[in-house]
């Protein structure tokens, strides 16, 4: 069965919901290696997002995955905003006009997703960003078989297995950066925030 409108913007329902949750423990993250509003930042975006899909429910699921693009994009900042908005943005491209997203369909917009976070970014793996988390999860995205949820089940593993391998690493794009080696010990929090988003969509596509 594939994934509709309604069920896009249920996975998004869910990952505003994880990312409220989590807004506390991504701030403590950020504060560790960066200035402490990551959590704030995606919490604000994804509240907003959540009242713009109230009004305004998108019909097609690229239209939801734009309308998340340019909510973000205005409304998260930092470093986070403009990376988590050209990721929504390529994935919305990358689905065309499709009315139902198959799990062929979802493996390819998280290529894409990757693809425009590092066009915007110029992180490579290594450098202690959510390319880490994301990376991972394209590959496994794409190696999976069976439904969307497996597919984003399989993604949202390989992404926690990311954001914990950046724990040892030293940062060398973002503001972590700044601390050269004392930015090491510590995960970094868009990395853990693409695994909380990825575990989200994956939770909400086994409903
Ligand atoms: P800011 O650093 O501007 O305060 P946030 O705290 O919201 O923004 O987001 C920080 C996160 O953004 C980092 O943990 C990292 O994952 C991600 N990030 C920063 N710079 C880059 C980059 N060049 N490429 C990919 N991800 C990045
Ligand atoms: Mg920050
Ligand atoms: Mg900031």
């Amino acid at each position: 069965m594939g994934c509709t409108a309604a069920d896009v913007v249920a996975a998004l329902r869910a990952a505003a919901a994880v990312v409220q949750e989590h807004r506390d423990e991504l701030v403590r993250l950020d504060q560790a290696i960066g200035d402490a509003d990551h959590g704030e930042n995606m919490k604000r975006g994804f509240t907003a997002l959540l009242s713009r899909l109230d009004t305004e429910p998108p019909d097609t699921p690229a239209k939801v995955l734009k309308l998340a693009a340019t909510t973000l994009i205005s409304t998260v900042g930092g470093a986070a905003g403009p990376l988590y908005g050209t990721a929504f943005l390529r994935a919305s491209a990358a689905v065309g006009d499709a009315a139902e997203l198959d799990r062929d369909a979802v493996a390819r917009a998280l290529q894409a997703a990757l693809d425009g976070v590092v066009a915007r970014g110029k992180a490579v793996v290594g450098d202690k960003t959510m390319v880490d988390a994301l990376t991972p999860a394209v590959t496994a995205a794409a190696c999976a078989e069976g439904t969307v949820a497996a597919t984003l089940s399989a993604a949202a593993d390989a992404a926690a297995e990311g954001a914990s391998s950046t724990v040892p690493m030293v940062a060398r794009k973002g503001r972590a950066s700044y601390l050269g080696e004392r930015s090491a010990g510590h995960m970094d929090p868009g990395a853990r925030s693409t695994e909380l988003l990825l575990r989200a969509f994956a939770d909400a596509a086994a409903k």
